[in-house]
């Protein structure tokens, strides 16, 4: 039979996630099967002649495709982290990927490409912390406006289209941290489509969508009509917790721009932070999200019958209010729903009182559990529960808290890779110090899934 040789697209997302593409640029594999962490500030260059070929081609990428690059210098480009982009790009289904330090760094990159003085930024309201700091103490510094509305209601971001043509990106995390709100991101392409045929080229929006609680298994946001995805590479597709970075992944038109900006404000992925997502992370996503998504749907049944829990968020749950649109937009590579490793619940009680139970709930963990780890961060092979209220957000009274748009019984868990049987039990021991003083005696136990 005279059949072709495959090449990688014929695989699936999972066998090329640990075996990357079949031939690299970067890595010959002839001798390896892991590739390298590579270690090398600066390159040799064999000639001036070569030297200058390698500053244009970092300028325009698209003058080499297949062959070899030439390294010049770590913040320019370098082996490990050039096979960990390859790869990241084809998770998301992006022509390019250009990583960063940090998830805030390529945020920061993302946008700082897109937007300068003069021009608006509308994002949804509810993002992760420290961008809302970005958007609000540093883009006015530099002359850009940040409009925060509900992007859950496109008609708000069709009213602000309408009337400001200064708008020039819009952004946004689904699910969103901590509450799990989600925005439809199909919804959201559209509305700027329509508004970017009114305009000249060089004047269209562009939308970027945070997708790290989702990760590239369980949401693809370019497949939705978004232009660009970012995520903190920190979180779940890093994986294990080890080290800090981030990704932007879209457009080739935005590459040069994306390096250039990278060059310039410096803020490079390591290449030994690259390794371990190239080597671990990567290669288990699939299996990790998997398992992750499993046990979450069972620790949100269970908690979802606690009568101390006045409501549990999961897209999992047949209880979500926007279960609808999770079904839709949160597929893994083989279509199939995936509502993700993250869980959000809310304590009952007047506000005080949800703030106290929290606080409560959160010493037991610390003190006495093995499998739920008290702490920040999320993805991880590690369970991890955080109380925003007692401790991110401490300093806000609990009576100001619900007007900050912080409940002060919110409990954010990221679901690990242990036995779920065990996290539920660490978490039904904490559940149970909550001093039955606190609980309030006319609760009846929610219906689980009804
Ligand atoms: C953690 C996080 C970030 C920031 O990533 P770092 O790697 O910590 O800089 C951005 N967005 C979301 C949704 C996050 O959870």
């Amino acid at each position: 039979m005279d059949r072709k040789p495959p090449t990688s697209i014929d695989y699936n997302l999972e066998s090329r996630l640990i075996h990357g593409r079949m031939k690299s640029a970067h890595w010959s594999y002839r001798d390896h099967i892991v590739p390298p962490i590579s270690s090398s500030a600066a390159y040799r260059l064999e000639s001036s002649a070569r030297g200058a070929e390698g500053f244009r081609e970092f300028a325009n990428p698209e003058l080499n495709d297949e062959q070899t690059p030439i390294y010049i210098y770590d913040r320019l480009d370098e082996p490990s982290r050039g096979m960990l982009e390859e790869n990241l790009a084809t998770a998301e289904g992006g022509d390019t990927c250009v990583t960063f330090a940090t998830g805030m760094a390529a945020i920061s990159a993302a946008l700082g490409v897109l937007l300068r003085a003069g021009d608006t930024l509308v994002a949804h309201k509810t993002i992760y912390g420290c961008t809302h700091s970005l958007f609000t103490n540093w883009f006015p510094r530099l002359g850009i406006r940040v409009e925060l509305t509900d992007l859950k209601d496109p008609a708000n971001l069709a009213s602000i289209l309408e009337r400001d043509p200064s708008v020039m990106a819009v952004y946004g995390e689904t699910p969103c941290n901590p509450t799990l709100e989600l925005l439809d991101l199909r919804r959201i392409a559209d509305l700027v489509a329509e508004v970017n045929h009114t305009r000249p080229s060089h004047r269209r929006i562009l939308t970027v969508i945070d997708n790290t609680f989702a990760t590239p298994l369980g949401q693809r946001p370019l497949e939705h009509g978004i232009d660009l995805s970012v995520h903190s590479l920190t979180k779940g597709i890093g994986g294990f917790g080890t080290d800090m970075g981030g990704a932007v992944i879209g457009p080739a038109l935005l590459e040069p721009d994306l390096l250039l900006y990278r060059k310039d404000f410096g803020g490079v992925l390591s290449p030994k932070a690259a390794w371990p997502n190239l080597v671990y992370g990567l290669p288990t996503l699939a299996l990790r999200v998997r398992r992750q998504a499993e046990s979450a749907l069972a620790i949100a049944r269970f908690l979802e019958a606690q009568p101390v829990i006045r409501r549990v968020l999961y897209p999992g749950l047949p209880s979500f209010p926007q279960r609808e649109l999770a079904r839709a937009q949160m597929r893994d590579p083989e279509g199939k729903f995936a509502p993700g490793t993250m869980i959000y619940l809310l304590l009952d009680g007047e506000p005080a009182l949800a703030r106290e139970r929290g606080a409560q709930l959160m010493d037991t963990l610390a003190q006495q559990a093995l499998t739920v780890t008290l702490a920040v961060s999320l993805g991880q092979i590690r369970t991890l529960i955080e109380h925003p209220a007692s401790m991110t957000h401490a300093v806000i009274p609990p009576e100001r808290q619900l007007e900050a748009g912080l409940d002060p019984g919110g409990i954010r868990l990221s679901i690990g890779l242990e036995h779920p049987d065990d996290i539920i039990a660490d978490l039904e021991r904490g559940l149970d110090s909550i001093e039955p003083a606190l609980i309030p005696v006319s609760l009846e136990p929610q219906l689980v899934g009804a």
